[in-house]
């Protein structure tokens, strides 16, 4: 089943549903990308460690990854990138990449001098220097980045805070959404809403009504896993995720574990996102279909198997346990890159696995 986004070369097709879990395909105007999907994070212009040609080879073959709005818009800032023609061409990356608003990282990163219903000053936390982000200023920024995909601005309260705090931010929010569809946004360029509302069910979906009624090419919800209980973040997911519009690809934002990505999944997400694979790689901790490795644990220091003997990546067709973890203990710059590789092939086939048993299991659609 074939539905066209309202962004033009855009379409989300449903292969297969299997309960409350999709197999799919986002077209966009750069290349199809297969749902469920895990996209990995390039903060900065980079999946750290990574090449791009790293990145599209088989059998890890990222479909689209994550710029951070935030991050490039401090350094190297649009000046550069946009003498480069955009992060496309700035990155060599010529398959989908999906941009964040900002404010994500104003709220959780920045030093906030002031919120008010027309954006949030910040001072940067590289050196300090003042800034203001609008909605109309993340737009302008995502535009200039060129992204597939381009996120509304939104207010991510903590997960702790109280009911009077999440409803300004929810009023914001929605404010903020109607005033990013209203910019003019490059051709190819499709917007996602966000749904906010801690885990307050009632007060979550009263937000889906307002953000699903702006008509976006796909709907996020954010604001979880910011500081609530595993088992919160799962209520929300099975209470909300399948509610939002069945015609249009769902996303949860920044979340999290290969468990999460299951449980995501079987609550009716098509996308995610996380640093989880890349940064625990860096830090010595690698994801296997048994128990995860660390592996500067001195078990691993005369281990001469590889990380994952069920894994095709090139560090485990190539490297033992030892090796990464003599590469790890000397601080060889090697390490991130292998242990880079084989986490985000991990996730890859982790989501391709769920794919295909939908698909294998599922009602065809
Ligand atoms: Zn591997």
């Amino acid at each position: 089943m074939l539905f066209d986004l309202p962004t033009p070369g855009f379409s989300f097709e449903l292969l297969a549903t299997l309960g409350h879990a999709r197999a799919g395909i986002l077209h966009t105007p750069r290349g199809d990308i297969p749902t469920p999907v895990f996209m990995p994070v390039g903060t900065a212009g980079t999946v750290k460690a990574m090449t791009a040609d790293e990145l599209r080879a088989e059998p890890l073959d990222a479909r689209i990854i994550l710029g951070n709005t935030y991050h490039l818009y401090l350094r190297p800032g649009l000046e550069v990138i946009g003498a480069a023609g955009g992060l496309h061409r700035f990155a060599a990356w010529d398959r989908p990449i999906l941009t964040d608003s900002g404010g994500f990282q104003v709220f959780s990163l920045a030093a906030i001098n002031e919120i008010d219903d027309e954006g949030v000053t910040f001072r940067s936390h590289i050196d300090g220097s003042k800034h203001r982000l609008t909605p109309e200023v993340s737009m302008e920024i995502q535009r200039v980045l060129g992204s597939d995909i381009a996120m509304v601005f939104d207010q991510c309260p903590p997960g702790d805070a109280d009911a009077a705090i999440h409803e300004v931010a929810l009023a914001r929010t929605t404010a903020w959404a109607r005033r990013c569809r209203a910019f003019a946004r490059a051709d190819g360029q499709a917007l996602f809403g966000i749904v906010q509302g801690g885990v307050d069910t009632q007060r979550r979906l009263r937000h889906m009504a307002e953000i699903t009624a702006l008509d976006f090419d796909g709907h996020a919800l954010g604001g979880l896993a910011v500081g609530e209980t595993v088992d919160e973040t799962y209520r929300v997911l099975d209470e909300v995720a399948h509610l939002l519009p069945r015609e249009r690809p769902r996303y949860l934002m920044g979340v999290g574990t290969p468990a999460d990505l299951e449980k995501g999944i079987g609550a009716g997400i098509d996308m995610f996102d996380c640093v989880m694979p890349t940064r625990n790689a860096r830090n010595g901790y690698l994801f296997t279909q048994g128990a995860r490795v660390n592996i500067p644990n001195n078990a691993n220091r005369l281990d001469m198997g590889p990380v994952d003997p069920e894994c095709p990546c090139a560090t485990c067709r190539t490297h033992s346990r030892a090796y990464l973890r003599h590469l790890y203990q000397a601080k060889e710059i090697l390490y991130a890159r292998l242990a880079t590789l084989h986490n985000l092939t991990f996730y890859a086939r982790h989501v391709r696995r769920i794919r295909e048993r939908i698909l294998a299991e599922g009602t065809r659609c």
